[in-house]
């Protein structure tokens, strides 16, 4: 085990304004390239930025970490990352560490993204509606049980916690289930998946030119699956398939981002024997004692609340 870390993890996920090539007139919403630039400016002011490399050194004992060091981290792969974070990033001389998905052409859309899109077209109501319509009875019972299970962590006090709680339904207990409705649903009210997955997410060549302009890759799975809710040998094959993956973009050891954070005992272990030489985690943290569960501060919480990270 390394020493205990002291380092400022950002997390992003999609950067785009409305009608750009990353949001594609998709209406799914993400952090504005305005806000992320000064978000980036407000950094500065606080900060060393340091890239994987300093932090794998660091956590190998090699080489420390400068005072008050920040990593910026970018989860799941989408072309915002590309088109918006890269572009940014290298006219700054910033590194970034994207998390990718192994991904092959003939993938469609990892469920999560689905029920991005669906929302977007759909809205809340109408998308649980049509969900419930193409579900069996023993489905439907399912389904009831789950709300009722993550209505404690998601009460239904506002429009978020509402979307929440349904995505908790489907991205842990009906997930097999509801993946292939939500894909038909998905054909009927967006378009081709495949087609608009392939352009969604970062293509080989553009994670190539990426890491050539001195950006970094690490892995966050092949299905996108809640760690605690698949089993150990479904865990080692997520995690081999990652390994995989990102050994094609640059040698290793590697990271990785825990998939919507889902954490379970056998991940670090799993994760070593791989490649893997850290971990991190959607956790709100600054020190951090294990490396498999380095903790990060989610960028658009941080913009919304202004001046919250420390
Ligand atoms: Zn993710």
């Amino acid at each position: 085990m390394s020493r205990p870390l002291d380092l400022t993890v950002m997390m992003y996920h999609y950067i785009r304004d409305p009608g750009d090539v990353a949001e594609a007139d998709s209406g799914i919403p993400g952090m504005s390239v305005k806000t992320f630039e000064t978000q980036l400016d407000e950094l500065a002011t606080k900060h060393t930025f340091v890239t994987w490399t300093d932090v794998r050194l660091a956590l190998q004992e090699e080489k420390s970490l400068p005072g008050s060091a920040c990593l910026l981290t970018f989860d799941d792969g989408v072309c915002d990352h590309y088109f918006n974070a890269f572009r940014i990033l290298r006219e700054r001389n910033l590194s970034g560490l994207f998390f990718v998905m192994d991904r092959r052409d003939a993938d469609g859309l990892i469920l999560a993204h689905k029920i991005h899109f669906l929302l977007a077209k759909a809205g809340l109501p109408a998308l649980r509606d049509a969900i419930w319509e193409k579900l069996n009875p023993s489905q439907r019972e399912q389904f009831g049980q789950a709300e009722q299970k993550y209505q404690l962590k998601y009460p239904p006090i506002s429009l978020d916690s509402q979307i929440n709680l349904l995505k908790a339904v489907l991205q842990r207990d009906l997930s097999p289930d509801v993946d292939p409705i939500l894909s038909d649903l998905f054909e009927a009210h967006v378009g081709s998946e495949k087609r608009i997955a392939n352009k969604y997410y970062l293509n080989p060549d553009q994670i190539r030119e990426m890491v050539a302009g001195g950006m970094h890759v690490g892995g966050h799975s092949r299905s996108h699956p809640w760690f605690d809710w698949i089993d150990s040998e479904a865990r080692a094959g997520e995690i081999k398939a990652s390994a995989d993956w990102v050994q094609q973009f640059e040698p290793g050891p590697w990271a990785f981002a825990y998939p919507y954070g889902g954490l379970s005992d056998d991940s670090p272990n799993l994760l070593e024997a791989h490649g893997f030489r850290a971990a991190f985690t959607t956790q709100t943290q600054l020190h951090h004692i294990n490396p498999y569960l380095i903790g990060r501060l989610d960028g658009e919480e941080v913009a919304q609340e202004g001046q919250g990270y420390a």
